[in-house]
């Protein structure tokens, strides 16, 4: 089977983890700092947290805004399920922006038409998660000036977009919001096994993300409530957790980030060559904003045909084509629907998924192996 997405684990990458399992720390020693600082200076942004997966960087950026019982968050529904649940890890109620058909991400108008009338009902949100669907960027410039005039925070799932650009510079410098997450699981762009990261511009946030991922406490006398009381003192000034990233996983993230700028240039030509084999099928190809450089996490193609998705998904699959689908609107999901949400919502999100099909992409994909991906599509499509 041709998997939908998978790692690359070089011998530099196997070396860097054997080096830091012959040395003295296996978890919070040099190598996360070490990862953090490489990752935030490639982004353009002052400071990196280190986590132990996208789904802690989410929450912990979350708690660090001060999200909780009384506020709101929205997000969109084309994503993954942890987008939305790290609102509902923090008390807060979650509701969802639907999408722009051409891009798949967050609306921009959608967003805006419902910012309008939850201003008129004073319902509006604290934070907004816009996510760069398959490493595209959102139009972030507009969703910041949204930002600004209605009083929310902006968190940034870029837990596919590590790699990518927005006009012009590194999705995760943080220019259009507050915090950026990634994501480092082996389907991802880079990986560190589990892990993620969020990054920031403000010191304040960062230092709080920082003692969020580990319990709460601070060794730091400034930050405690009252004085130290010697070398060994510590303090739980605030309820955190353990998300830490270890030292071995920051080693490999640090490691397969030295590739990174030629992971996504393969995605791209990979993409490419995608795009001009099935010119003239029955196919949507993914659209490429011109403000954005995708990292091209995926290659979701939309069938015209709707009704043969289900078919030609078990028939690519069953031909050892390991296709996917993403994503299932989360607001479809029976946890959602318990808290009140429809079929129906939504619609341009439900519309897309019900012709979605994430065809094989990654770096190590052979032309070979593409081919055979072309051809067996193809044949179903004829
Ligand atoms: C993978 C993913 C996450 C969660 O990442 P983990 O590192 O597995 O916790 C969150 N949001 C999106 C959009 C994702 O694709």
């Amino acid at each position: 089977m041709i998997p939908y997405g998978r790692q690359d684990i070089t011998d530099e990458d196997i070396a860097a983890v054997e080096a830091v399992l012959r040395s003295d720390f296996l978890t919070q020693g040099p190598a996360v700092p070490g990862f953090e600082r490489a990752l935030a200076s490639y982004c353009g942004a002052a400071h990196g947290v280190a986590v132990s997966s996208a789904t802690a960087a989410l929450h912990i950026a979350c708690l660090a805004l001060k999200l909780g019982p009384g506020d709101r968050l929205w997000t969109s529904p084309n994503t993954f399920v942890a987008s939305a649940n790290c609102g509902l890890y923090c008390g807060a109620e979650v509701d969802f922006v639907d999408i722009d058909p051409q891009t798949y991400n967050m609306s921009v108008a959608a967003l805006e038409a419902k910012l309008v009338k939850a201003a008129a009902e004073d319902r509006l949100p604290k934070v907004v998660i816009p996510v760069h669907f398959a490493g595209q960027s959102c139009e972030m410039r507009e969703i910041h000036a949204l930002g600004q005039r209605y009083g929310f925070r902006i968190i940034e799932d870029a837990s596919h977009a590590v790699g990518g650009r927005y006009l012009g510079e590194p999705i995760g410098n943080c220019r259009y919001s507050d915090i950026t997450v990634f994501s480092f699981h082996p389907v991802k762009i880079i990986t560190t096994a589990e892990g993620g990261m969020a990054l920031t511009n403000d010191s304040k946030l960062a230092e709080q993300m920082e003692r969020l991922r580990s319990h709460g406490i601070t060794r730091e006398p400034a930050t405690m409530a009252w004085e130290s009381e010697g070398p060994w003192y510590y303090q739980q000034i605030e309820l955190g957790y353990n998300f830490r990233m270890t030292d071995l996983q920051a080693a490999l993230g640090h490691s397969q980030l030295q590739r990174l700028d030629d992971y996504v240039a393969r995605r791209h030509s990979i993409a490419a060559r995608y795009d001009e084999a099935f010119e003239g099928l029955p196919l949507t190809v993914p659209h490429q904003h011109p403000d954005s450089r995708s990292a091209l996490h995926l290659y979701p193609i939309h069938l015209t045909n709707v009704a043969a998705r289900r078919q030609v998904f078990e028939a690519l699959r069953s031909k050892g084509v390991g296709v996917n689908v993403h994503y299932i609107p989360v607001h479809t999901q029976p946890h959602y629907r318990q808290l009140g949400f429809r079929v129906g919502d939504f619609p341009a999100s439900e519309r897309y998924y019900a012709g979605a099909i994430s065809l094989p992409m990654f770096p190590t994909l052979t032309p070979a192996q593409q081919d055979e991906v072309i051809a067996t599509l193809k044949g179903l499509l004829a």
